[in-house]
């Protein structure tokens, strides 16, 4: 098994991210826990990469319906539908008209456990119920609800790979091979080395 310290996700300021002017809060937060950012570009993605994007798991689309019928039910609400590939396939078109409004800046954080610290700081799909101290729970209110309710997606600010198979097929989608950097930080001995090598001699 690879080192957890090489794993890698992707991560993506949405449209709302960039219009709201979230993206230094964004990148301080990923970066002050000792991630490296590895790869960045800026771009307006295309319809075809959207849907290409959230197609890439199969489960997916079961996935996305079945968190947000969970969801409605969890508070006494009725969804829009009661079957999730239903809900997912209104999800897609909403996608891609969201993603598809403006720029986004895609990027690659690699790192101890990068996947999951990334979801932990990221926080829940749905900002309504997101954790306090998540940047989908501190910085938006939006509700499956309210996107619902006029047909559009759930805005929150950010994509962020939902386990390392995803993150194995999303980064492909986003980087060539050579727009993702090698490079070592000072600060890796401090986070990964056996032997840290700090004291004075
Ligand atoms: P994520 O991994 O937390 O981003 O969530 P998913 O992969 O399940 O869904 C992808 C994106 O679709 C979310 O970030 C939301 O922007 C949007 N979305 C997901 N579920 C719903 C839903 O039930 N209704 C609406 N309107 N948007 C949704
Ligand atoms: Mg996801």
């Amino acid at each position: 098994m690879a080192h957890p310290k090489t794993e890698r996700t992707l991560v993506i300021v949405k449209p709302d991210g960039i219009q709201r002017a979230l993206i230094g809060e964004i990148f301080k937060r990923y970066e002050r826990t000792g991630l490296k950012l590895v790869a960045l570009k800026m771009l307006i993605p295309t319809e075809a990469m959207v849907e290409e994007h959230y197609l890439l798991d199969p489960n997916w689309k079961k996935n996305v319906g079945e968190k947000a019928i969970a969801s409605y039910l969890k508070k006494g609400e009725t969804p829009p539908s009661t079957d999730p590939i239903e809900v997912a396939d209104s999800v897609v078109v909403s996608l891609k008209k969201y993603m598809t409004s403006g720029p986004v800046i895609a990027m690659v954080w690699e790192g101890g456990h990068a996947v999951e610290l990334v979801r932990k700081i990221t926080g829940g799909t749905e900002p309504r119920s997101a954790g306090v101290g998540t940047i989908r729970g501190d910085f938006v209110l939006d509700s499956y609800q309210m996107a619902d309710t006029d047909t559009r997606a759930i805005r929150n600010l950010i994509h962020a790979s939902g386990s390392v198979p995803e993150a194995e097929m999303e980064i492909p989608h986003w980087f060539k091979p050579e727009e993702i950097v090698k490079y070592r930080m000072p600060h890796e001995a401090t986070l990964y080395d056996v032997d840290m090598g700090s004291r004075a001699v």
